[in-house]
């Protein structure tokens, strides 16, 4: 009698004692309260024990120390993250039919946030109840990043998932991150065929898409993360905003997308600058596939920090800086050493802004908050001797939606900075 009431109400009062077949994990004393507030990590340091054997992927109970349950979590024996939930239900045991209606509940809640634009995230990861899984939209094709243990034990389902609530013809698979590392796996990257496996050996084209009114080559084989930082599509709608009759430094440029901005905005030029040479030679072909003029777009090969001395040494000056810099910090940890390259482009950009001049500076680091960020830049502003009013803050677009109870999810912030 008493056991079937525990099952009933299994979070609630008296501990679910009820102990099933699979491998249960057991925090320790009063280190469940993450798991309670919906947060989707369950951290090495938390564990107490792993009663049964569970492997790389498999499904775990995550229990409280006093036999609670509290989740169904992906277990990941080599990373420090060492479970990601799939469910805070334990009714919702983690199997084929969860995965399918996660993947087309993910989908069917972009279909508000289309826009314009024929390139978006289709599934972002925890943001998505589906840890480890990112789907990138480039016309037909699904390029699929699977970073975790869970994602990939589960691969095949969630690969067909994606064929079918997607529609996408051609799937391509990118799971080369350096987080697959930490969870313990290797790089996979190729064209996804019927079985969920990647094969290599077909190599994909360069794909155009559309976003803002302007076109763009996106090389999913070769590019970074997936090809394209779609992420940043509403902050360059609102650096074009800005762009008429400007001077403008695109610093990080990539393969153009502030670049093409601005100029289609009216720049009046833009000066662009990445340490890499293929991402170059993709941005020069994307202002000629738009036919804007090439004559006011000039590109440089360097390193940002030292590019902006050399700049401030030439005495150069300009209206319109943007600065949006690789992940400085994946995790909290790397914050200092973060802060440091911060603040040292941001205050070498600010003392090239003329006054009355505009600063989008951006970063994409997990382990820096906004708060953090805004902080570090009012230290970089103040060396340089820069009063600054904040008229934007910059978020990722809506694809990339943030959970309340995951603020890791909120990795892109920026501020649109104009100088007194
Ligand atoms: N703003 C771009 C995305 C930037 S991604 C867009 O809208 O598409 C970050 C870019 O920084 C990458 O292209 C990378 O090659 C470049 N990068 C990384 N470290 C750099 C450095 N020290 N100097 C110059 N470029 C760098």
């Amino acid at each position: 009698m008493k056991k079937t009431m525990n099952e009933k109400a299994p979070t609630t009062g008296a501990a679910s004692r009820k102990r099933g077949a699979g491998p249960q994990l057991f925090l320790k004393p009063a280190r469940e309260r993450s798991l309670r507030r919906l947060h989707p990590w369950v951290f090495s340091g938390a564990i107490d024990r792993l009663e049964g054997e569970a492997g790389s992927g498999d499904t775990v109970c995550v229990r409280a120390a006093d036999g609670t349950f509290l989740a169904w979590a992906a277990y990941s024996p080599a990373s420090q993250i060492r479970a990601r939930v799939w469910s805070f239900s334990e009714a919702e045991q983690p199997d084929e039919n969860l995965l399918r209606a996660r993947v087309s509940a993910a989908i069917a809640r972009r279909q508000s946030v289309m826009g314009d634009a024929n390139a978006l995230r289709l599934v972002h990861a925890e943001s998505d109840a589906l840890p480890g899984v990112v789907a990138d939209r480039y016309g037909d094709t699904l390029v699929v990043q699977l970073t975790s243990a869970g994602a990939e034990r589960w691969r095949n389902v969630i690969v067909e998932s994606l064929r079918e609530a997607s529609g996408c013809k051609l799937l391509f698979e990118r799971s080369d991150g350096d987080v697959r590392a930490l969870e313990g796996l290797a790089s996979r990257v190729g064209m996804l065929n019927g079985e969920g496996s990647a094969v290599a050996e077909m190599k994909p084209d360069v794909i155009e898409i559309r976003e803002n009114g302007i076109r763009y080559l996106v090389d999913i084989g070769a590019g970074q993360k997936t090809g394209f930082f779609l992420d940043q599509r509403d902050n360059r709608a609102s650096v074009a905003a800005l762009a008429r009759g400007r001077e403008v430094l695109n610093c990080f440029c990539y393969t153009g997308g502030f670049t093409l901005s601005a100029q289609a905005g009216g720049a009046a030029s833009v000066l662009s600058v990445d340490s890499s040479a293929p991402a170059l030679t993709l941005a020069r072909r994307n202002v000629a596939l738009n036919a804007l003029d090439t004559a006011r777009s000039h590109w440089v090969e360097a390193d940002v920090f030292s590019y902006l001395r050399d700049l401030g040494r030439e005495g150069r000056t300009f209206d319109l800086i943007i600065l949006d810099p690789p992940k400085f910090a994946p995790t909290s940890r790397d914050a200092e050493r973060a802060a440091r390259g911060y603040k040292d482009i941001n205050l070498n950009a600010l003392k090239l802004l003329r006054p009355g001049g505009y600063l989008a500076t951006f970063s994409c680091s997990s382990g820096v908050s906004a708060d953090l960020f805004q902080k570090i830049v009012a230290g970089a502003a103040a060396d340089a001797g820069a009063s600054c009013a904040i008229e934007q803050r910059f978020h990722a677009a809506a694809d990339h939606p943030v959970m309340l109870e995951f603020p890791e999810g909120e990795y892109l912030k920026g501020l649109l900075l104009r100088k007194r």
